[in-house]
Protein backbone atom coordinates (compact mmCIF):
# COMPACT_ATOMS: atom_id res chain seq x y z
CA UNK A 1 0.00 0.00 0.00
CA UNK A 2 1.00 3.81 -1.25
CA UNK A 3 0.06 6.68 1.09
CA UNK A 4 1.22 10.13 1.09
CA UNK A 5 1.02 11.95 3.63
CA UNK A 6 0.07 15.89 3.00
CA UNK A 7 1.67 17.71 6.46
CA UNK A 8 4.36 17.16 8.06
CA UNK A 9 3.70 19.03 11.04
CA UNK A 10 2.79 16.85 14.67
CA UNK A 11 -0.24 14.84 13.13
CA UNK A 12 1.74 14.19 9.78
CA UNK A 13 4.97 13.42 11.39
CA UNK A 14 3.47 10.79 13.76
CA UNK A 15 1.45 9.38 11.05
CA UNK A 16 4.06 8.41 8.87
CA UNK A 17 5.76 6.94 11.52
CA UNK A 18 3.06 5.03 12.36
CA UNK A 19 2.33 3.79 8.70
CA UNK A 20 5.91 3.05 7.98
CA UNK A 21 6.05 0.73 10.96
CA UNK A 22 3.56 -1.45 9.38
CA UNK A 23 5.38 -1.68 6.19
CA UNK A 24 3.32 1.04 4.20
CA UNK A 25 5.14 3.06 1.95
CA UNK A 26 5.02 6.55 2.92
CA UNK A 27 5.61 9.55 0.88
CA UNK A 28 5.28 12.69 3.02
CA UNK A 29 5.56 15.94 1.75
CA UNK A 30 6.20 19.52 3.88
CA UNK A 31 6.32 23.00 2.95
CA UNK A 32 8.07 24.06 6.01
CA UNK A 33 5.70 26.48 6.63
CA UNK A 34 5.41 25.55 10.89
CA UNK A 35 7.63 23.96 12.97
CA UNK A 36 7.31 23.75 17.09
CA UNK A 37 10.99 24.96 17.99
CA UNK A 38 10.81 23.20 21.72
CA UNK A 39 8.90 20.35 23.10
CA UNK A 40 5.18 20.66 22.98
CA UNK A 41 2.98 19.72 26.36
CA UNK A 42 1.29 16.43 26.50
CA UNK A 43 -1.20 16.35 29.17
CA UNK A 44 -4.20 14.36 30.60
CA UNK A 45 -5.38 16.74 32.73
CA UNK A 46 -8.28 17.57 29.87
CA UNK A 47 -11.80 18.35 30.47
CA UNK A 48 -13.85 15.74 28.36
CA UNK A 49 -13.61 11.99 29.04
CA UNK A 50 -13.35 11.43 25.40
CA UNK A 51 -10.44 13.82 24.90
CA UNK A 52 -8.74 12.06 28.09
CA UNK A 53 -9.20 8.55 26.28
CA UNK A 54 -6.91 10.27 23.20
CA UNK A 55 -4.06 11.47 25.22
CA UNK A 56 -4.03 8.27 27.25
CA UNK A 57 -3.49 6.24 23.07
CA UNK A 58 -1.10 9.49 22.40
CA UNK A 59 0.90 8.93 25.18
CA UNK A 60 1.84 5.04 24.90
CA UNK A 61 2.24 5.92 20.69
CA UNK A 62 4.95 8.06 22.35
CA UNK A 63 6.58 5.44 24.26
CA UNK A 64 6.03 2.91 21.79
CA UNK A 65 7.90 5.38 19.08
CA UNK A 66 10.63 5.67 21.15
CA UNK A 67 11.27 2.21 22.17
CA UNK A 68 11.16 1.22 18.31
CA UNK A 69 13.46 4.54 17.09
CA UNK A 70 15.56 4.41 20.35
CA UNK A 71 15.33 7.41 21.32
CA UNK A 72 13.05 9.13 24.03
CA UNK A 73 10.91 11.62 23.37
CA UNK A 74 8.74 11.91 26.02
CA UNK A 75 9.92 13.84 29.38
CA UNK A 76 7.68 13.11 32.47
CA UNK A 77 7.12 16.56 34.92
CA UNK A 78 5.12 17.69 37.75
CA UNK A 79 1.93 20.36 36.83
CA UNK A 80 0.06 23.01 38.95
CA UNK A 81 -3.48 23.31 37.85
CA UNK A 82 -4.27 26.80 40.01
CA UNK A 83 -8.25 27.11 39.73
CA UNK A 84 -10.87 29.74 42.03
CA UNK A 85 -12.59 27.78 44.81
CA UNK A 86 -16.04 27.67 42.55
CA UNK A 87 -14.07 26.25 39.32
CA UNK A 88 -12.82 23.71 41.91
CA UNK A 89 -15.89 22.74 43.38
CA UNK A 90 -18.19 22.61 40.14
CA UNK A 91 -15.77 21.24 37.62
CA UNK A 92 -12.38 20.34 39.12
CA UNK A 93 -13.58 17.86 42.07
CA UNK A 94 -14.86 15.60 39.55
CA UNK A 95 -12.41 15.83 36.92
CA UNK A 96 -9.79 14.39 39.92
CA UNK A 97 -11.62 10.57 39.71
CA UNK A 98 -11.35 10.52 35.94
CA UNK A 99 -7.92 11.69 35.72
CA UNK A 100 -7.12 9.18 38.80
CA UNK A 101 -8.56 6.92 36.46
CA UNK A 102 -5.97 7.67 33.61
CA UNK A 103 -3.26 7.14 35.99
CA UNK A 104 -2.86 10.77 37.27
CA UNK A 105 -1.67 11.41 41.23
CA UNK A 106 -3.04 14.68 42.59
CA UNK A 107 -3.03 16.35 45.45
CA UNK A 108 -5.44 19.50 46.72
CA UNK A 109 -3.96 22.30 48.33
CA UNK A 110 -5.81 25.62 49.58
CA UNK A 111 -3.00 27.39 51.18
CA UNK A 112 -0.55 29.72 49.04
CA UNK A 113 2.62 28.43 51.41
CA UNK A 114 1.82 25.36 49.24
CA UNK A 115 2.89 26.39 46.31
CA UNK A 116 6.18 28.94 47.37
CA UNK A 117 8.62 25.80 46.37
CA UNK A 118 7.04 25.95 42.95
CA UNK A 119 7.89 29.25 42.57
CA UNK A 120 5.00 30.65 42.26
CA UNK A 121 3.00 33.74 44.64
CA UNK A 122 -1.09 33.39 45.46
CA UNK A 123 -3.11 35.93 43.46
CA UNK A 124 -6.42 36.08 45.12
CA UNK A 125 -7.57 34.49 48.12
CA UNK A 126 -10.01 31.91 47.19
CA UNK A 127 -6.94 30.06 44.83
CA UNK A 128 -7.31 25.93 44.99
CA UNK A 129 -3.76 24.59 43.58
CA UNK A 130 -3.84 21.06 41.98
CA UNK A 131 -0.82 19.49 42.01
CA UNK A 132 -0.18 16.32 39.70
CA UNK A 133 1.82 13.65 38.75
CA UNK A 134 2.25 11.58 36.16
CA UNK A 135 -0.67 13.26 33.72
CA UNK A 136 1.49 15.82 31.97
CA UNK A 137 5.05 15.28 29.62
CA UNK A 138 6.97 17.49 27.34
CA UNK A 139 7.06 16.09 23.83
CA UNK A 140 10.41 16.06 21.76
CA UNK A 141 8.41 17.03 18.78
CA UNK A 142 11.55 18.40 16.96
CA UNK A 143 13.18 15.39 17.42
CA UNK A 144 10.49 13.11 16.15
CA UNK A 145 10.43 15.64 12.55
CA UNK A 146 14.27 15.50 12.45
CA UNK A 147 14.08 11.68 12.50
CA UNK A 148 11.04 11.16 9.59
CA UNK A 149 12.98 14.18 7.39
CA UNK A 150 16.19 11.97 7.80
CA UNK A 151 14.69 8.10 8.02
CA UNK A 152 15.65 6.62 4.68
CA UNK A 153 12.02 4.36 5.07
CA UNK A 154 10.07 7.13 4.29
CA UNK A 155 10.16 9.46 1.42
CA UNK A 156 10.16 13.36 2.02
CA UNK A 157 9.60 16.02 -0.11
CA UNK A 158 10.28 19.52 0.64
CA UNK A 159 7.85 21.20 -1.33
CA UNK A 160 3.92 23.31 -0.85
CA UNK A 161 1.29 20.15 -1.92
CA UNK A 162 -1.70 20.58 -3.84
CA UNK A 163 -4.39 18.56 -4.72
CA UNK A 164 -6.74 17.68 -8.26
CA UNK A 165 -9.37 15.64 -8.65
CA UNK A 166 -9.07 13.10 -11.36
CA UNK A 167 -12.09 11.05 -11.94
CA UNK A 168 -12.62 8.99 -8.38
CA UNK A 169 -8.35 9.40 -8.00
CA UNK A 170 -7.10 12.15 -6.51
CA UNK A 171 -3.32 13.59 -7.63
CA UNK A 172 -0.79 15.41 -5.59
CA UNK A 173 1.38 18.39 -7.30
CA UNK A 174 4.33 19.29 -5.65
CA UNK A 175 7.17 20.81 -7.13
CA UNK A 176 6.11 20.31 -10.53
CA UNK A 177 5.93 16.59 -9.65
CA UNK A 178 2.51 14.68 -10.03
CA UNK A 179 2.00 11.77 -7.28
CA UNK A 180 -0.45 9.37 -6.86
CA UNK A 181 -1.24 6.63 -4.11
CA UNK A 182 -3.40 4.25 -3.05
CA UNK A 183 -4.63 6.73 -0.26
CA UNK A 184 -3.79 10.52 0.27
CA UNK A 185 -4.01 12.00 4.21
CA UNK A 186 -4.25 15.71 4.36
CA UNK A 187 -2.36 16.74 7.61
CA UNK A 188 -1.89 20.46 7.03
CA UNK A 189 -3.16 22.00 10.18
CA UNK A 190 -4.20 25.49 10.13
CA UNK A 191 -3.72 24.99 5.86
CA UNK A 192 -6.14 22.51 5.65
CA UNK A 193 -8.91 24.31 3.94
CA UNK A 194 -6.86 25.92 1.78
CA UNK A 195 -5.94 22.93 0.21
CA UNK A 196 -9.54 21.69 0.27
CA UNK A 197 -10.92 24.82 -1.36
CA UNK A 198 -8.91 23.48 -4.71
CA UNK A 199 -11.65 20.57 -5.01
CA UNK A 200 -14.17 22.84 -3.73
CA UNK A 201 -14.94 20.84 -0.75
CA UNK A 202 -15.87 22.95 2.36
CA UNK A 203 -15.35 21.71 5.62
CA UNK A 204 -15.74 23.40 9.45
CA UNK A 205 -12.87 24.22 9.77
CA UNK A 206 -11.25 27.44 10.90
CA UNK A 207 -7.80 28.56 11.02
CA UNK A 208 -6.47 31.34 13.58
CA UNK A 209 -3.28 32.31 15.09
CA UNK A 210 -2.26 31.09 18.18
CA UNK A 211 0.71 32.35 20.38
CA UNK A 212 3.40 32.13 23.11
CA UNK A 213 7.00 34.16 24.44
CA UNK A 214 9.80 32.57 26.09
CA UNK A 215 10.93 34.91 29.57
CA UNK A 216 13.90 34.55 31.82
CA UNK A 217 12.49 34.34 34.94
CA UNK A 218 12.93 33.02 38.68
CA UNK A 219 12.85 28.91 39.38
CA UNK A 220 9.39 27.89 38.26
CA UNK A 221 8.83 23.72 38.88
CA UNK A 222 7.04 22.12 36.72
CA UNK A 223 3.83 23.26 34.09
CA UNK A 224 1.42 25.52 35.61
CA UNK A 225 -2.19 25.96 33.95
CA UNK A 226 -3.64 28.61 35.59
CA UNK A 227 -6.94 29.23 35.29
CA UNK A 228 -7.41 32.32 37.82
CA UNK A 229 -4.95 34.51 35.20
CA UNK A 230 -5.67 32.18 32.02
CA UNK A 231 -2.29 31.87 31.11
CA UNK A 232 -0.50 28.53 31.14
CA UNK A 233 3.53 28.50 32.10
CA UNK A 234 6.13 25.77 31.23
CA UNK A 235 9.88 25.34 30.77
CA UNK A 236 11.11 25.40 27.72
CA UNK A 237 13.36 22.54 27.25
CA UNK A 238 13.74 19.85 30.29
CA UNK A 239 17.48 20.27 29.81
CA UNK A 240 16.80 24.03 30.07
CA UNK A 241 15.01 23.69 32.83
CA UNK A 242 17.82 21.79 34.57
CA UNK A 243 20.95 23.71 33.48
CA UNK A 244 19.30 26.88 34.50
CA UNK A 245 17.50 25.51 38.24
CA UNK A 246 20.85 24.41 39.65
CA UNK A 247 21.07 29.32 39.66
CA UNK A 248 17.57 29.44 40.77
CA UNK A 249 16.27 30.23 37.24
CA UNK A 250 14.03 29.27 34.55
CA UNK A 251 13.41 29.71 30.84
CA UNK A 252 9.80 29.71 30.68
CA UNK A 253 7.19 29.28 28.19
CA UNK A 254 4.05 30.87 28.50
CA UNK A 255 0.91 31.83 26.68
CA UNK A 256 -2.80 32.63 27.07
CA UNK A 257 -4.60 30.34 24.92
CA UNK A 258 -6.84 33.35 22.79
CA UNK A 259 -7.83 32.40 19.86
CA UNK A 260 -8.15 35.63 16.96
CA UNK A 261 -9.44 34.00 13.16
CA UNK A 262 -6.69 34.94 10.70
CA UNK A 263 -5.93 32.91 7.81
CA UNK A 264 -2.14 31.83 7.42
CA UNK A 265 0.39 34.17 5.63
CA UNK A 266 -1.72 36.84 6.88
CA UNK A 267 -0.31 39.45 9.60
CA UNK A 268 2.45 37.31 10.61
CA UNK A 269 3.28 39.31 13.85
CA UNK A 270 3.17 39.10 17.62
CA UNK A 271 0.12 41.47 19.08
CA UNK A 272 2.09 43.75 21.87
CA UNK A 273 -1.30 43.98 23.55
CA UNK A 274 -0.35 40.03 23.85
CA UNK A 275 2.74 40.44 25.37
CA UNK A 276 2.10 43.22 27.80
CA UNK A 277 -0.85 41.64 28.99
CA UNK A 278 0.86 38.29 29.39
CA UNK A 279 3.62 40.16 30.90
CA UNK A 280 1.56 41.53 33.76
CA UNK A 281 0.06 38.30 34.53
CA UNK A 282 3.26 36.62 34.56
CA UNK A 283 4.66 39.50 37.14
CA UNK A 284 1.69 38.37 39.89
CA UNK A 285 2.22 34.72 39.26
CA UNK A 286 6.19 34.18 39.23
CA UNK A 287 7.65 37.83 39.74
CA UNK A 288 9.81 39.96 37.44
CA UNK A 289 10.57 38.03 34.23
CA UNK A 290 12.69 39.42 30.83
CA UNK A 291 11.73 38.53 27.52
CA UNK A 292 13.57 36.32 25.37
CA UNK A 293 11.71 35.22 22.42
CA UNK A 294 7.74 35.26 21.01
CA UNK A 295 6.60 32.83 18.46
CA UNK A 296 3.38 33.40 16.80
CA UNK A 297 1.67 30.30 14.91
CA UNK A 298 -1.66 28.90 13.24
CA UNK A 299 -3.77 26.80 14.56
CA UNK A 300 -7.04 25.13 13.34
CA UNK A 301 -10.56 24.51 15.28
CA UNK A 302 -13.88 22.75 14.54
CA UNK A 303 -16.91 24.50 15.75
CA UNK A 304 -17.11 21.85 18.95
CA UNK A 305 -13.01 23.13 19.13
CA UNK A 306 -12.58 19.00 19.43
CA UNK A 307 -10.90 17.71 16.08
CA UNK A 308 -12.22 16.00 13.30
CA UNK A 309 -11.52 13.26 11.04
CA UNK A 310 -13.30 13.53 7.75
CA UNK A 311 -13.00 10.82 4.95
CA UNK A 312 -13.50 11.23 1.25
CA UNK A 313 -14.21 10.42 -2.36
CA UNK A 314 -14.59 6.97 -1.38
CA UNK A 315 -11.76 6.74 1.39
CA UNK A 316 -9.01 7.29 -1.53
CA UNK A 317 -8.55 11.08 0.62
CA UNK A 318 -8.42 11.67 4.57
CA UNK A 319 -8.36 14.75 6.04
CA UNK A 320 -7.28 15.00 9.34
CA UNK A 321 -7.25 18.57 11.80
CA UNK A 322 -9.37 20.73 13.73
CA UNK A 323 -6.56 20.48 16.90
CA UNK A 324 -6.63 23.60 17.73
CA UNK A 325 -3.93 23.90 21.38
CA UNK A 326 -3.58 20.31 21.80
CA UNK A 327 -2.42 18.40 19.01
CA UNK A 328 0.40 16.65 21.14
CA UNK A 329 -1.96 16.05 23.11
CA UNK A 330 -4.67 13.71 20.75
CA UNK A 331 -3.24 13.77 17.36
CA UNK A 332 -1.26 10.90 18.25
CA UNK A 333 -4.32 8.83 18.61
CA UNK A 334 -5.91 10.14 15.91
CA UNK A 335 -3.32 9.24 13.38
CA UNK A 336 -3.68 5.59 14.77
CA UNK A 337 -7.26 5.91 14.04
CA UNK A 338 -6.13 7.09 10.63
CA UNK A 339 -3.44 3.95 10.33
CA UNK A 340 -5.97 1.56 11.46
CA UNK A 341 -8.33 2.50 9.14
CA UNK A 342 -6.09 2.28 6.33
CA UNK A 343 -4.71 -0.93 7.11
CA UNK A 344 -8.18 -2.87 7.90
CA UNK A 345 -11.20 -0.48 7.33
CA UNK A 346 -12.55 0.08 10.69
CA UNK A 347 -12.15 2.96 12.77
CA UNK A 348 -10.85 2.39 16.43
CA UNK A 349 -14.21 3.18 19.17
CA UNK A 350 -12.43 5.98 20.83
CA UNK A 351 -12.10 7.54 17.12
CA UNK A 352 -16.43 7.38 17.08
CA UNK A 353 -16.68 10.49 18.03
CA UNK A 354 -13.83 12.65 15.91
CA UNK A 355 -15.57 11.41 12.78
CA UNK A 356 -16.93 14.95 10.63
CA UNK A 357 -20.44 12.87 10.58
CA UNK A 358 -21.06 14.58 14.07
CA UNK A 359 -21.68 18.15 12.06
CA UNK A 360 -24.38 16.71 9.90
CA UNK A 361 -24.77 17.30 6.51
CA UNK A 362 -24.46 20.92 6.22
CA UNK A 363 -21.83 22.85 3.94
CA UNK A 364 -21.76 26.39 4.91
CA UNK A 365 -20.47 26.21 8.46
CA UNK A 366 -20.90 29.59 10.07
CA UNK A 367 -19.33 29.58 13.98
CA UNK A 368 -16.85 31.70 15.59
CA UNK A 369 -14.22 30.41 17.22
CA UNK A 370 -14.45 29.11 20.77
CA UNK A 371 -11.84 28.65 23.86
CA UNK A 372 -9.05 25.82 22.93
CA UNK A 373 -10.69 22.47 24.30
CA UNK A 374 -8.07 21.55 27.01
CA UNK A 375 -8.93 24.65 28.64
CA UNK A 376 -10.83 23.72 32.37
CA UNK A 377 -13.12 26.18 34.36
CA UNK A 378 -14.64 27.89 30.84
CA UNK A 379 -18.46 29.19 31.52
C1 LIG B 1 3.38 28.76 19.83
C2 LIG B 1 2.58 27.48 19.90
C3 LIG B 1 2.74 26.62 20.98
C4 LIG B 1 2.00 25.43 21.04
N1 LIG B 1 2.19 24.58 22.10
C5 LIG B 1 1.54 23.38 22.13
C6 LIG B 1 1.81 22.43 23.15
O1 LIG B 1 2.65 22.64 24.02
N2 LIG B 1 1.13 21.25 23.13
C7 LIG B 1 0.20 20.95 22.16
O2 LIG B 1 -0.39 19.87 22.19
N3 LIG B 1 -0.05 21.84 21.18
C8 LIG B 1 0.58 23.03 21.13
N4 LIG B 1 0.34 23.91 20.12
C9 LIG B 1 -0.68 23.53 19.12
C10 LIG B 1 -0.07 22.53 18.16
O3 LIG B 1 1.05 23.13 17.55
C11 LIG B 1 -1.13 22.11 17.13
O4 LIG B 1 -2.23 21.54 17.79
C12 LIG B 1 -0.53 21.08 16.19
O5 LIG B 1 0.61 21.62 15.56
C13 LIG B 1 -1.53 20.64 15.13
O6 LIG B 1 -0.90 19.64 14.38
P1 LIG B 1 -1.12 19.49 12.82
O7 LIG B 1 -0.21 18.41 12.38
O8 LIG B 1 -2.57 19.39 12.55
O9 LIG B 1 -0.64 20.89 12.20
P2 LIG B 1 0.82 21.50 12.16
O10 LIG B 1 1.66 20.93 13.24
O11 LIG B 1 0.65 22.97 12.07
O12 LIG B 1 1.41 20.94 10.80
C14 LIG B 1 0.93 21.32 9.57
C15 LIG B 1 2.06 21.09 8.58
O13 LIG B 1 1.52 21.14 7.26
C16 LIG B 1 2.47 21.73 6.42
N5 LIG B 1 1.75 22.25 5.26
C17 LIG B 1 0.78 23.19 5.20
N6 LIG B 1 0.34 23.35 3.94
C18 LIG B 1 1.05 22.48 3.18
C19 LIG B 1 1.04 22.18 1.79
N7 LIG B 1 0.23 22.79 0.93
N8 LIG B 1 1.92 21.24 1.35
C20 LIG B 1 2.75 20.61 2.20
N9 LIG B 1 2.79 20.85 3.53
C21 LIG B 1 1.95 21.78 4.01
C22 LIG B 1 3.13 22.80 7.28
O14 LIG B 1 4.41 23.09 6.79
C23 LIG B 1 3.17 22.13 8.64
O15 LIG B 1 4.38 21.47 8.86
C24 LIG B 1 1.07 25.11 20.02
C25 LIG B 1 0.92 25.97 18.93
C26 LIG B 1 1.67 27.14 18.86
C27 LIG B 1 1.53 28.03 17.65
Amino acid sequence: MKVIVIGGGVVGTVLSLLLNMRGVSVTLIDAGLQRPGYPLVHSKLLRFREDIELAKVSENIYRDLSRHLGMNVLHDIASITIVKQDCYEGEIKDLLTIWKDAGVKTEVYFNASDIKDYGLKSVQSDEVYVVSNGGDHLVNMPKLMDHVRRSRDIVYINGKASIKRNKQNIEVLVNGDRYVGDHVVIAAGAWNSIIMRNVDVKLPLLPYKCQAAAFLSSRVNGIVYDYVLDIYIRPLTPMLSSLLGRFGLSIIAAGDGNTEIKEPGTNGYIDEGFLSELMSKLRLRVGRVLRVGARFGYCEGTPDMRPVIVPLLKDRLYLIGGFNGYGAEVGPALALAVTEQLLNGTWPRYAEPYLVSRFGNAQDFVWDINKEAHELCVD
